[in-house]
């Protein structure tokens, strides 16, 4: 898909912020900002973006590349970057340069703040990037269904290789291997894939342990297609479960609908996050829900907006975000339900098509 003009419509809408920021200048220094205003998927980036110039600095490695596709004042730099960055200061006489705070090394910091020519000094410039981030547009959309899309015929194929004696490792790396089969670059976060107790884990590493005949598996994977991330969770039981675990799956499952039903414009994330936490309040689990209800993704797995317990965020039509409670019992094991839903003006689409029965083999 071609990004050009949407990529140039995103620096021109950040530009113009510098005003409210009193800066006469942005510079950008986290890689999904840089890729997000201008294409660059490098390993070595720095945007200064002004009023009506972009500039844009890297190394030789990625010269070709740069000069193709990249709008802009294209700078080629041997050694850090930051020198080059401070002599487009100095020539164009910047005296506010804000940069991204919340990204920024303290040491990096430091070194810009000391080369500075006199008079110039740098202002925090918040998330302002992330939070235009929030809102994705059609082509951004189409990506991300994709990409979910794809994320869930990776598990459909894996999950009829699933047996006892296998490992979560082997899991894993089947998952892995299918995504990139079916297109995508990696996953999106290293998969999770956690047999029995270990399920308990909320962010537990696959390991060497053979899935028992009679365990729970929870499996939580995400592809990143051209740059997007997925994200959903299943859980499965080996064999028929038990009733604990069955009374903990229905009321997940009750908490994620509940969740979904409450995601539309103009609610607050931490709405739609008490929304999960009733439904398990209601079956004495919410104290087990040791995680927030989900967050947004895009070219990261996790943005803003956080659906944590009283956040404040309004969601807007076009920001994806996912629902994801989930009840972790020590000993016994965990359950958590996660799809991938684009708020809409009257509701939400769960993108995420895998069905959420809970099956088991
Ligand atoms: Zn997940
Ligand atoms: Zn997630």
């Amino acid at each position: 898909m071609d990004f050009t003009t949407e990529i140039d419509q995103r620096r021109r809408d950040i530009a113009a912020r510098l005003p409210e920021l009193k800066a006469n200048a942005l510079l950008v220094s986290s890689p999904a900002n840089i890729r997000y205003l201008s294409g660059y998927t490098g390993s070595n980036g720095l945007i200064l973006l002004l009023s009506s110039e972009t500039h844009f600095f890297t190394d030789p490695r990625y010269e070709i590349a740069a000069r193709r596709n990249i709008a802009g004042q294209v700078h080629i730099v041997k050694g850090p970057l930051n020198a080059s960055v401070i002599q487009v200061i100095k020539r164009k006489r910047l005296k506010k340069i804000a940069f991204e705070s919340a990204w920024t090394q303290f040491e990096a910091y430091q070194r810009l703040k000391e080369a500075l020519p006199l008079g110039a000094s740098l202002v925090p410039a918040g998330r302002i990037i992330e939070e235009r981030r929030m809102l994705k547009s059609p082509a951004e959309i189409d990506i991300i269904r994709r990409s979910v899309n794809l994320n869930s015929e990776a598990y459909a194929r894996v999950l009829k290789r699933i047996r006892p004696g296998v490992r979560e490792l082997e899991v894993a790396a089947e998952i892995e291997f299918q995504m990139k089969m079916l297109g995508a670059e990696k996953p999106s976060f290293e998969t999770i894939v956690a047999a029995g107790p270990r399920s308990a884990l909320p962010h537990s590493h696959p390991t060497s342990h053979q899935i028992g005949a009679h365990e729970l598996l929870l499996i939580d994977m995400g592809a990143s297609l051209e740059g997007y991330a997925s994200d959903m969770t299943r859980v499965i039981h080996l064999d028929q479960p038990p009733k604990r675990i069955r009374g903990m799956y229905r009321a997940v499952l009750e908490a994620q609908l509940a969740g979904v039903a409450a995601v539309r414009e103009g609610v607050t994330a931490g709405k739609v996050d008490s929304a999960t936490r009733n439904v398990l309040k209601k079956y004495q689990m919410d104290k087990a829900f040791v995680h927030s209800t989900g967050h947004g993704l895009g070219l990261e797995i996790h943005e803003p907006p956080r659906l944590g317990k009283k956040d404040k965020t309004r969601l807007q039509a076009g920001m994806a975000i996912t629902i994801e409670p989930g009840v972790y019992m020590e000993g016994l094991g965990g359950i958590r339900i996660e799809d991938t839903v684009l708020v809409t003006e009257n509701g939400c689409e769960v993108l995420t098509p895998t069905s959420k029965e809970f099956i088991h083999l």
